[in-house]
């Protein structure tokens, strides 16, 4: 992590700077080193800054149009169409657009959180 030169106060609430630290506690559970609250929490605005200004800048093909827990939905811009995907064989997930499991739209939808959050909860109830 960069060292600040310098810094400003801002306001948090505080449910998200608890959900914060609790994710700082299982991450540095197992290490010595200590990180600050405020350090860590300026990586991870740094790193979503970085995805939102690449957003701004750069045409996205893909984007997450939507989630629930049967079915995600891929925007796919370069072909001009919304891949539906849903969960097929358990946590596996299968494009409709494409009729594959390994396709564009099943990689770019594991990269979304919710979606993580789907199979993993999937795979726990097998
Ligand atoms: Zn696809």
């Amino acid at each position: 992590m960069s060292v600040e030169t310098s810094t400003r106060d801002v306001e948090l609430p505080s449910d998200l700077v608890s959900r914060i630290e609790k994710l700082m506690r299982a991450k540095y559970e197992k290490r010595p080193s200590k990180v600050s609250t405020g350090a860590f929490i300026a990586e991870l605005i740094r790193s979503s800054l970085e995805k939102e200004q690449a957003k701004e800048m750069y045409p996205q093909a893909l984007e997450e149009y939507s989630v629930d827990s049967q079915r995600v939905y891929i925007k796919d811009s370069q072909r001009d169409v919304v891949a539906e995907l849903y969960f097929k064989d358990g946590s596996d997930l299968y494009c409709n657009y494409d009729s594959s499991k390994n396709c564009v739209h099943v990689g770019f939808a594991m990269s979304i959180p919710a979606v993580q959050q789907l199979q993993y909860e999937r795979k726990k109830g097998n």
